[in-house]
């Protein structure tokens, strides 16, 4: 007799990181029992959501491990100060999921979801993590804002995570802004290179391939914040990303107890740069309500990070900027 799951073959649509996505612990309850933990966490009001295979990286980390305190709730974030728009998105919002700050650039969301729940996270009032198929603000109204828009000549998807959308969207996606004119450069910020390495499929190799030759830069901007993220699958998805031609930086940010000394930081950026990997930005946390406990001051991050630039080469070093709660954008570090 067949085995059952031989009798149920698997849709050809679900690959291996999009089971592991569906497969993620999505409860406090369930992930005390996954960790094994003998003291009950914090019940958090917000989210929880980790893909296993990355909470198995955590549980051999360990909970007081940078790793840890990046994704598992604590009791810190009951504390109800800070904001719930820490940068003021909503003052530029077009709709669709089209933020327009700049002259040349949008940003746009074609998704709320993401591969993890951050702890420290801006957006962690607005996610969900329930529906992977939430490709609902429409396309074509994007295109029609870019094909009137025409001073706009890069559009950076960001999150939730673009990388989280089936190959199949993100193909539509760079079909779609490949048939507007004006749009030369297409850029993803993305965490999910760390959190699901295996994401990175032949096949979306293959769609980046085709279409790093229909843009004039494609550029893929990747969220890590401390070098224990640096699985070998992690490192395994790099190199395949590498023998593409996209173009690969990091973002990061400055998190209290996690990452907040240049020693950490420079460890950080070496990894990154002898992986290929350019680092871009280096943000100062946001004021985010249930992540106050990630918040430095101005003066420790300034401090951190002119430390950090007498001890690396000028191409080791991030532009460190902080998002104003008004919506007026970034500012660079010597400015503050
Ligand atoms: C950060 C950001 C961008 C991208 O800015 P770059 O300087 O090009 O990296 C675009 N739009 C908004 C609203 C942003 O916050
Ligand atoms: S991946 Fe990015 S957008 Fe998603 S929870 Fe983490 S920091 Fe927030």
């Amino acid at each position: 007799m067949k085995a059952l799951n031989e009798l149920r073959p698997t849709p050809s649509y679900s690959a291996r990181w999009q089971q592991d996505f569906q497969e993620s612990i999505r409860a406090t309850d369930q992930l005390e029992m996954f960790l094994e933990l003998e003291t009950p966490l914090a019940k958090v009001p917000y989210p929880v959501f980790i893909p296993k295979p990355f909470a198995l990286k955590i549980k051999e980390a360990g909970l007081e491990s940078p790793l840890a305190l990046q994704f598992i709730p604590s009791f810190h974030e009951l504390d109800p100060s800070g904001f719930s728009d820490p940068i003021g998105d909503q003052v530029h919002a077009k709709g669709n999921g089209v933020i327009h700050r700049y002259q040349n650039r949008i940003l746009y969301t074609p998704t709320e979801v993401c591969p993890v729940q951050c702890r420290y996270c801006f957006r962690k009032n607005e996610l969900q993590q329930s529906d992977l198929d939430i490709f609902k603000s429409q396309l074509s109204r994007v295109t029609e804002y870019l094909a009137s828009n025409p001073q706009v000549e890069e559009v950076i998807l960001t999150g939730g995570d673009p990388l989280i959308l089936s190959d199949d969207k993100f193909e539509t996606i760079l079909e779609a802004f490949s048939g507007i004119p004006s749009v030369t450069m297409v850029r993803f910020h993305s965490r999910t290179p760390v959190i699901l390495p295996n994401r990175i499929t032949p096949r979306f190799l293959e769609i980046i391939r085709t279409f790093s030759k229909r843009f004039q830069i494609l550029t893929l901007v990747i969220h890590t914040n401390h070098l224990s993220e640096f699985t070998p699958e992690f490192l395994a998805s790099l190199e395949l990303l590498r023998k593409t031609n996209l173009q690969l930086l990091s973002q990061s940010v400055l998190l209290k107890g996690v990452n907040d000394s240049w020693e950490d930081l420079k460890v950080l950026f070496m990894g990154l740069y002898r992986n290929g990997v350019k680092p871009y930005y280096l943000h100062h946390p946001d004021p985010v309500k249930g992540g106050m406990h990630f918040m430095l001051s101005r003066e420790e991050g300034a401090r951190i990070y002119r430390d950090l630039k007498s001890n690396v080469s000028g191409v080791l070093l991030p532009h460190y900027v902080i998002d104003s709660v008004d919506g007026s954008g970034k500012k660079f570090a010597l400015e503050f």
